[in-house]
């Protein structure tokens, strides 16, 4: 009976009111009173979900679904260093035989998007333990003390969370640590440096014997901004670097996030793969998602190569623009266009992969290449090709108008940072130097002998291919695109000039 307490409740409510209207009262006060009163308390309820569903904020960290190691594509070397570090969790017995120093913390490095925040999901659940996650900026905050005492809450939450769920052990993961983990100068962010010295303390506090055993992850990608204090053995004593995937892993990242999505025989996604050089697996993940978006624009039943070539050049450029250029405007970008497309074919055959005369970002226009295989190490042959490339399209612009324009501002800026590279691995007729003995001068001087040099050889190589400049230019400017394989072409049927 206790039990339908409620429903007898309101039931005898109804009928109160009904007899009170019945015998003359004006009811209409307290149904509006009611009304406003379940208003607020729907109100009240559905915030409640909100917080539980989303995290709660502010050292209570964010606790998240989880999942397998499986779903994290590449990184099989990462994957690996940090399995046989969790195995140290997975065994209490063994550590404990051997009398080993419990793992406290397991510090992630590489560039953004590479999947940190995966692999510490992934190790919560590995180890069957609690994932709690809060990220560096959270914990910063103009009044001294309120950081230190979010990181206090975050871990005695993780413990809460652990023991509710019955589990032994809880994943504390930090994304962007070197926001609270930089270097302590002992001065002026005193703010900073007692939630550091909190995170130390938390950390210094954790035990073999403890029950939940915590384990903190940590993401940054500037790792050198940490404080010392931090990387020593006993803190985050493993290091594991997230690098971007090469091309066996961009595979299996994009056949991973293509898993629930219907694709076209004509897909190869080791096609995709290897005209995504460089991405991130967050980068193919977009990849993916966005070439599902453009097929369901297009009434499409099944995603197509085309969808995913334009995927990935949204990624890598930004968005189409609506952005109207003269008929002369678009003229000058094709010439530029092709000057980078004829060069790259020339040094490095097969390389091209899209030209496009279609705004995209802040371009006007693109080439897109496709290197033919992850490379780590390069020679200064090959860097002299890629700075050749790159000034191509200023060159382009020489041969056919006599000056240059604004365009070519983002490729000078490549070609300098290549020069860079140059110089400071000792290919350049300078031989072997120290970085800190180049005066600006002499960054000057050698800079511009070996560009001069380099833009006048790209102008002879350019100077024989007017015909094919100008057949290609009259394409570009009707169908806005020139596929590689097309482009090829039309240099094969380029009559060779005297
Ligand atoms: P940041 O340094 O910016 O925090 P991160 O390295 O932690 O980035 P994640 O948050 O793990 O990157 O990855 C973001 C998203 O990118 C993931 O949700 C996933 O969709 C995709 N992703 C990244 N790396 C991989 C990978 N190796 N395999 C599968 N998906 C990945």
């Amino acid at each position: 009976m206790l039990k339908h307490w409620k429903e007898l409740l309101i039931g005898g409510g109804i009928a109160l009111l009904g007899f009170l209207a019945y015998i003359g009262y004006n009811v209409m006060p307290v149904l509006i009173v009611i009304a406003i009163g379940s208003l607020l308390l729907f109100a009240v309820k559905s915030r409640g979900h909100l917080a539980t569903a989303g995290g709660d904020r502010h050292g209570q960290g964010r606790v998240a679904q989880q999942l397998s190691f499986d779903e994290i594509g590449g990184q099989e070397r990462a994957k690996s260093e940090l399995i046989e570090a969790l195995d140290f969790i997975v065994k209490p017995e063994e550590i404990a035989r051997f009398g080993i120093r419990p793992l406290k913390g397991i510090l992630l490095t590489g560039p953004p998007g590479t999947g940190k925040t995966l692999l510490a999901k992934a190790a919560a659940r590995y180890t069957d333990s609690i994932y709690v996650a809060a990220s560096g900026s959270e914990f910063v905050e103009m009044y001294v003390g309120v950081g230190a005492g979010r990181i206090r809450d975050l871990f005695k939450s993780a413990r809460q969370k652990a023991a509710k769920a019955g589990k032994n052990s809880a994943v504390v993961f930090i994304d962007e640590i070197d926001v609270i983990g930089g270097k302590r100068d002992g001065g002026q962010h005193r703010e900073y440096d007692q939630t550091l010295n909190q995170l130390l303390t938390e950390m210094d506090g954790i035990h073999t014997s403890e029950s939940p055993r915590i384990l903190i992850m940590a993401a940054t990608n500037r790792k050198e901004m940490l404080d010392p204090a931090l990387l020593r053995p006993g803190r985050f004593d493993r290091h594991i670097g997230v690098e971007l995937p090469d091309k066996k892993g961009r595979e299996h990242i994009l056949g991973i996030h293509a898993r629930n999505k219907p694709l076209h025989a004509d897909v190869e996604l080791s096609r995709v793969a290897e005209e995504s050089f460089g991405f991130s697996g967050a980068q193919l993940e977009s990849v993916m998602n966005e070439a599902a978006i453009y097929a369901m624009r297009e009434e499409e039943q099944e995603i197509s190569h085309r969808h995913l070539s334009s995927a990935i050049d949204k990624v890598m450029m930004g968005e189409k623009t609506d952005r109207e250029a003269t008929r002369e405007e678009r003229e000058r970008v094709a010439i530029h266009e092709l000057g980078h497309a004829i060069t790259a074919e020339l040094v490095r055959p097969g390389s091209v992969s899209t030209v496009a005369l279609s705004p995209r970002g802040q371009a006007l226009g693109y080439v897109r290449h496709q290197p033919q295989q992850d490379q780590y190490l390069y020679t200064a042959e090959f860097l002299e090709g890629q700075i050749m490339i790159a000034l191509s399209g200023a060159a382009a612009e020489e041969i056919f108008y006599g000056s240059r324009s604004t365009g070519s501002r983002g490729d000078f800026d490549q070609a300098m940072n290549i020069v860079r590279t140059m110089v400071e691995s000792g290919l350049t007729e300078l031989g072997i130097v120290d970085r800190s003995m180049m005066t600006p001068d002499s960054w000057a001087k050698i800079s511009s002998t070996m560009l001069d040099k380099l833009m006048q050889q790209t102008k002879q190589l350019l100077l024989g291919h007017r015909q094919l400049f100008l057949r290609a230019l009259d394409i570009l400017l009707t169908e806005e695109n020139l596929s590689g394989d097309r482009f090829r072409e039309l240099m094969r049927e380029e009559p060779v000039s005297a």
